[in-house]
């Protein structure tokens, strides 16, 4: 019989359907999940797994959770899809405005990469420039004119991070080394009044776990302020899993738009762009900036989502945060007891590990690390039965469903 992996590779391109799931990061064959319960994942070759990535962040309550399973399965048996409003798209933006306060109006997609590019077309829509500013390490998913090489030096424009992207399309983005506030301020310096908008994730979280120094993120929204460009912030990993109110209420900044994705779904496929009220109203059909979806808002991933914000309250996020801090700490102390020189960085409940001898704070400092002492990590702890991200440059979720026995 053929197994599922060969099956995989004969009809999908290298055997996934997104590209970390390959293990091609830390080598070997990926296995399959059958189900999943809590913190908990089941293999389809029967193997119990303490899971560690959460559908990369977006299960934060655990796998298979009471109130998005009866509320999936209620809508479902109302019919799965529509593209006619529905109820649910109300309340789960009504839920949304009342916990992020700059978020006044927002518009429900389906992928965090639909999030952030159609947050970058409405900037450009919105201002009338076209350049856009991000940092280097910062993901904000496939969308062309944001999946851009980083930059060694101060800035570095235009350079395609994909075959297929056509320098033309990211000849108007400018990428700038993350928590390096200098180089920011330079390229606004020099090109101030063409740019739209800056986009950063406020931890810097598919690079590992970069938090951000202190007066990094405010000085680039103060950047923005002064030059008329928007300050968008990528909060698709960070927002509902550090606070309610996002990593933007930790930090105290004030973006003019913000992304979510992840949590917001309660793991159906659904995210969001949202803030001010006057930026919003520039889609379409109040505004000029074109921006639509068949499956936007579909009422599974409502009901999915807003089962999943009912159970965030603030309960739940300090116990969040004491998981984390657990886990950093009997990771420290795994590490100190082995004689492994390692960093456990945390920012908030969201943990990177890196095998570095000292903290990393830039992009550049996090690809120095020693990314063959994480495959053997990795290795060593799935054959333990636990499921870290398979790739060096991804981050730890807890989740709510981990006991302090499993942390
Ligand atoms: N922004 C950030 C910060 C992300 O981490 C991701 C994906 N991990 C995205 C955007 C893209 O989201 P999606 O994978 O849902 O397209």
């Amino acid at each position: 019989m053929t197994s599922l992996w060969g099956r995989a590779q004969r009809v999908t391109p290298g055997g996934v359907n997104s590209p970390v799931r390959s293990f091609a990061g830390v080598g070997g064959e990926p296995f399959f999940v059958a189900e999943g319960d809590g913190a908990w994942i089941r293999t389809t070759d029967g193997q119990r797994l303490l899971d560690y990535v959460q559908s990369w962040g977006a299960s934060i309550l655990g796998h298979a959770h009471p109130s998005i399973v009866s509320a999936v399965q209620q809508a479902a048996a109302r019919g799965t899809s529509f593209g006619i409003p529905t109820e649910g798209e109300v309340d789960l933006a009504e839920a949304i405005v009342a916990a992020v306060p700059s978020v006044q109006k927002v518009r429900l997609v389906n992928s965090g990469t639909e999030a952030t590019m159609s947050a970058v077309r409405l900037a450009r829509g919105f201002t009338g420039r076209d350049l856009v500013v991000k940092f280097d390490g910062c993901y904000h998913g496939h969308g062309d004119a944001l999946l851009v090489a980083s930059g060694s030096g101060v800035a570095t424009f235009g350079l395609p991070g994909s075959a297929g992207v056509p320098p033309a399309a990211v000849a108007d983005t400018c990428v700038v080394p993350f928590n390096d506030l200098d180089a920011t301020s330079a390229v606004f310096d020099e090109r101030g009044a063409q740019i739209a908008a800056v986009i950063v994730e406020p931890v810097a979280a598919n690079v590992g776990c970069i938090p951000p120094q202190p007066g990094f993120l405010d000085g680039v929204q103060q950047l923005c302020r002064r030059h008329g460009a928007l300050f968008v912030l990528d909060e698709v990993v960070t927002g509902f899993r550090v606070d309610r109110a996002g990593a933007q209420s930790l930090y105290d900044l004030d973006p003019d738009l913000t992304t979510l994705g992840k949590v917001i779904g309660g793991g159906l496929p659904l995210a969001a762009f949202g803030g001010r009220a006057d930026v919003m109203d520039a889609l379409a059909p109040a505004g000029p900036v074109y921006q639509a979806g068949t499956l936007s808002g579909n009422s599974l991933a409502t009901a999915a989502g807003l089962a999943a914000l009912g159970e965030l309250d603030d309960a739940a996020y300090r116990g969040l945060r004491g998981k984390a801090m657990e886990l950093e700490t009997r990771l420290a102390e795994v590490f100190a007891t082995a004689g492994v020189t390692a960093q456990v960085q945390r920012a908030e409940t969201i943990i990177g590990i890196y095998f570095s001898e000292t903290p990393v704070t830039t992009y550049a400092e996090a690809k120095r690390a020693d990314v063959a002492l994480y495959r053997r990590f990795f290795h060593a702890l799935l054959r333990r039965g636990v499921y870290i991200a398979p790739s060096p440059y991804e981050v730890l979720f807890v989740s709510l469903a981990h006991t302090w026995d499993d942390l």
